[in-house]
């Protein structure tokens, strides 16, 4: 299905997402033929380009990212055609009668309607400042009965319960909610999305997916790097804030929610507020036995890090959501930088058998697990437990693996291609909804709340490449070793 034809506005057009991300993503759409028969791009950010200069910065760009992808030149030169670039501050307001006569002249250039798309891929202060500036110059709204307008708004959606609220009702004064959509990448991953296919598409595991068969579930997404030169915007976040509370919380929901009556997308995010609206809140005490909070050494020597910084680059924590389904169930995250493998991936841990009859049985959640690998190497593996060949009855853990890559002829969209598609047909499913994201706020708050009250206290830390002992404590869920602090 081919999008409406529409222009796409994105501000914080010469930053590191611009050129990563998104330009070689609509550029993949292109060379597939997805994009809207009339179309063009409008980048905006206050250096200096112009038109032309522009194309030649961000040609580089896509063909870094496009390496071993098949395209042609003449592919490359047709899509620069159609990316525009206005060199403007997006913190004044007086500018953006220069924004609207620039989105007028393209309009009219390439006769398309008033249908337009905002991308704010600049810094989360801009968030606020930008709709703002659009609503005083008359461009958040389409005077036309057949116009749209829809606004991506890119992560960190807030800070806290309330700066995430106070966004909301900001964004939800200019905008219509279905008009705002808050991207989750993590949420354009196909195996992310192959979680709910999965599920809901086989009779085989929908029976055991609850209390009675599972014993644990654990969530992690780990990294070898460490905060390289994104210091700044780190040390204010930690991996509380830039992966559990967005990342690891989405996956958690499309692993915990029931089944939608239909496949639309209210029904599906009514689902996964539903499961947010579940979580056990933490009690204070439970904070520090449930929940493990760790950095790197050599972190507050890293660029723009402050140097007693107590912000968390781990986390591991055990939770539990109180509904009919997964009662008494634990469910685990674990995230980190400086991690010796770089890997997300959810592991269903189911129970064992009640009694053990054969020689080399396991038992314990490790026997029998499912486990979907969401990067890298995007698969699926079940282990069971076999007889070995020969005398006697004797049991060896065996693995059924699916590899995408044995799908060798279907190209696996990066996030980032699926979102922006969705979003040009006003697909929002994969997208978070308010509600979502203050209920997940709501049951992070308190931890980071007590985590600041306690400052470096009940802060561990751990060498660079090591998983040191959280591992362990994760699982076991023991008081916490003394002997691991250390510096
Ligand atoms: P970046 O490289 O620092 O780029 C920021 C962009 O915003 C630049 O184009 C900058 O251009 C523009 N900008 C800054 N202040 C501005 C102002 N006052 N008026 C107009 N433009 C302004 O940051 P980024 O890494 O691309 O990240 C952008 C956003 O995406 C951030 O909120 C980040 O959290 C989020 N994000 C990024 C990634 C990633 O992989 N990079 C992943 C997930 C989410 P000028 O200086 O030319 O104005």
């Amino acid at each position: 299905k081919k999008a409406d034809d529409q222009l796409l506005v994105i501000f914080g057009a010469s930053g590191d997402l611009t050129g990563r991300k998104l330009l070689p993503s609509l550029f993949e759409l292109h060379v597939r033929g997805l994009l809207p028969n009339r179309f063009c791009i409008l980048g905006a950010s206050r250096t200096n380009y112009s038109d032309e200069e522009y194309r030649t910065f961000e040609r580089q760009h896509i063909i870094d990212e496009q390496k071993g992808k098949e395209y042609s030149e003449e592919q490359l030169d047709q899509f620069l055609d159609f990316v525009y670039y206005l060199s403007f501050d997006s913190n004044n307001t007086d500018e953006y009668y220069k924004l609207r006569e620039r989105i007028e002249l393209l309009q009219s250039k390439y006769q398309l309607p008033d249908k337009i798309i905002y991308y704010l891929a600049t810094p989360p202060m801009m968030y606020e400042v930008i709709p703002r500036c659009l609503l005083e110059s008359g461009l958040n709204a389409s005077q036309s009965t057949d116009g749209w307008r829809r606004i991506i708004v890119e992560k960190p959606f807030g800070t806290s319960f309330e700066s995430a609220r106070a966004l909301s009702e900001h964004l939800r004064h200019i905008f219509h909610e279905e008009e705002i959509y808050r991207i989750d990448h993590y949420l354009g991953k196909e195996t992310v999305q192959n979680i709910l296919v999965l599920r809901f598409s086989n009779g085989i595991f929908e029976p055991l997916w609850n209390r009675n068969y599972i014993e644990s579930i654990e969530i992690s997404a780990t990294e070898t790097l460490g905060v390289e030169n994104r210091g700044k915007y780190y040390d204010s976040a930690g991996a509380m804030r830039d992966m559990i509370q967005n990342h690891l919380m989405q996956l958690m929901s499309f692993v915990a929610m029931e089944s939608p009556a239909i496949f639309e997308p209210e029904p599906i995010r009514d689902e996964i507020v539903k499961v947010f609206r579940s979580l056990r809140p933490f009690k204070p005490k439970e904070i520090d036995t449930q929940i493990v909070r760790a950095q790197y050494k050599g972190y507050r020597e890293e660029k723009n890090v402050a140097p007693d910084s107590t912000t968390e680059t781990y986390v591991a924590m055990k939770f539990f959501i109180d509904n009919w389904r997964w009662s008494g169930v634990p469910f685990y995250f674990v995230t980190g930088k400086e991690m010796p493998e770089k890997k997300s991936e959810i592991v269903i841990h189911f129970k064992s058998t009640p009694h053990k009859l054969f020689v080399g049985q396991c038992s314990g959640g490790s026997c029998n697990k499912l486990t979907i690998r969401i990067q890298p190497d995007e698969s699926i593996s079940l282990k069971f437990g076999l007889k070995m060949p020969g005398a006697g009855f004797e049991v060896k853990q065996v693995g059924m693996d699916f590899r995408y890559d044995s799908l060798s002829k279907t190209y696996l969209p990066d996030a980032y291609e699926r979102l922006l598609l969705d979003a040009m047909l006003g697909d929002s499913t994969l997208y978070a909804r308010s509600d979502a994201l203050e209920t997940s706020w709501k049951f992070i708050d308190p931890i980071l709340h007590h985590w600041k009250e306690e400052g470096e206290k009940n802060l561990f830390y751990y060498q660079p490449g090591e998983n040191g002992p959280f591992q362990k404590i994760m699982l076991g869920m023991v008081e916490k070793p003394c002997s691991c602090k250390s510096k």
